[in-house]
């Protein structure tokens, strides 16, 4: 479980997965967030810590990277139940979208196409609410 391998962390790579688990499920954190985040309660921490805390937690499947097209940055979140995202291009938000491929999609893709799917990403785009509620300006 999880929560037996955190006990194997840094106390650094703790520190950042609390932090990101603080801002809660739903919220996609840029390293820069992240790193203002950790710096106002650790003021000693570096960015390399940051990184490297980012990293490990990727690769023990404590945290999602996630990647937009479109969107400047990569973003963080704790590990929580698949989903899709939505990205507004109007202000750059993302959100996330319950949303996944039915059952059974992702075999008939790898049969059909000779290959091993072994993840999805999902992501829509368009105009989040507060963008379609905001006044347009030109
Ligand atoms: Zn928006
Ligand atoms: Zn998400």
């Amino acid at each position: 479980m999880p929560s037996m391998r955190v006990g194997v962390l840094p106390k650094n790579h703790r520190f950042v997965l609390e932090v990101l688990r603080e801002s809660g499920l739903g919220r996609h954190r840029t390293v820069g967030e992240i790193f203002a985040e950790s710096r106002r309660r650790r003021p000693g921490i570096g960015h390399t810590t940051i990184y490297r805390a980012l990293d490990r937690l990727c690769e023990m499947d404590l945290v999602r990277e996630v990647r937009v097209p479109g969107a400047a940055y990569s973003t963080y979140e704790p590990m929580g139940p698949p989903h899709a995202h939505f990205y507004c291009t109007g202000c750059g938000s993302i959100e996330d979208v319950d949303y996944r491929l039915p059952e059974g999609v992702l075999g008939s893709l790898a049969e059909r196409h000779h290959v091993a799917i072994t993840g999805e990403t999902l992501t829509f785009d368009g105009r989040c609410k507060t963008c379609l509620e905001a006044p347009a300006t030109i």
